[in-house]
């Protein structure tokens, strides 16, 4: 039921975080997996896929193949997932990942900081589903999309100083229903995940920003009723399970993994 063998897959962001768990997770699946990512230093990926690939019981059908791209860059994006077509034939998943945050202030919120927030978590989303949902259409795949919100679309932490980020989070969770709606009828269904504090290099800027002493940011993370922050690697069922054939009858829906903070 939640095997991805011979499909493939997209992950924005997917170059470390949670966009490299989930994109591990599809992988471990049986999927061909792409993970777009802004030009970096791979080390942490591929210590990751190494132990991975070592970890595996047996010999796999899934891969990770890695791609740069901006998913600000519309028509980028578009190339990217033709080339992916191009190259496999198909495309499945779209797992909209990628995303920034910038902490400051609503009353000194600087403009472009404002709008490369947007860009990226708004835009950048959009663009990436586009790309995937046309090509979805063209070739009469029944396919997945995914896009990674936040807890912060639906609620909002004190002293977080994240207006920005909260708002894009919501703009998210309302572009899926949308676009749910609209593609239903085209047989490609469209959900979001709601994770909460997960332990990533954007939980750790943010940490780095509060003002409070060590022993309080370390309570941002026991906020939740689990009183832990969560793992990258607990986003990777919720991610399979949507992408699979197990989530079927599922989508305009928001999955929230988030220890229940939002509860
Ligand atoms: P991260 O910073 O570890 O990873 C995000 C990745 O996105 C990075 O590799 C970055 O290079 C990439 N990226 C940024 N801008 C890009 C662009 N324009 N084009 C392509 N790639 C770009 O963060 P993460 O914690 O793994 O976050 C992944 C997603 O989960 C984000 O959308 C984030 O908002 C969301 N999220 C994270 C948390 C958390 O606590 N970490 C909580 C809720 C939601």
């Amino acid at each position: 039921l939640f095997s991805l063998a011979n499909r493939v897959a997209l992950v924005t962001g997917g170059h470390r975080g949670i966009g490299l768990e989930i994109a591990l997770g599809f992988a471990e699946a049986g999927a061909v997996v792409y993970c777009l990512d802004l030009p970096s230093s791979p080390d942490e990926s591929w210590r990751m896929v190494q132990s991975w690939a070592a970890s595996l019981p047996e010999p796999n059908s899934g891969r990770l193949e890695y791609v740069s791209g901006d998913v600000t860059d519309q028509k980028a994006m578009w190339e990217v997932v033709e080339k992916i077509v191009e190259k496999e034939g198909r495309i499945d998943v779209c797992m909209a990942n990628a995303g920034i945050v910038h902490v400051a202030e609503c009353l000194e919120y600087p403009a472009e900081d404002f709008k490369r927030v947007m860009d990226v978590n708004v835009s950048g989303v959009l663009f990436t589903a586009q790309a995937a949902g046309q090509q979805m259409e063209r070739l009469g795949i029944p396919g997945s999309i995914i896009m990674t919100a936040s807890m912060s679309g639906t609620i909002t932490n004190p002293n977080q100083h994240s207006s920005a980020y909260n708002i894009s989070k919501s703009a998210v969770l309302q572009l899926a229903r949308s676009m749910a709606c609209e593609l239903a009828p085209k047989g490609i269904r469209v959900n979001t995940i709601s994770p909460g504090y997960i332990y990533t290099d954007m939980t750790r800027s943010i940490l780095d920003t509060q003002p409070q002493p060590a022993s309080l940011k370390e309570k941002l993370g026991a906020q939740n009723p689990m009183g832990r922050f969560g793992r990258p690697d607990e986003l990777r069922g919720a991610a399979l399970w949507l992408a699979s054939d197990g989530a079927t009858f599922c989508t305009g829906s928001d999955i929230k993994v988030d220890g229940g903070q939002c509860a």
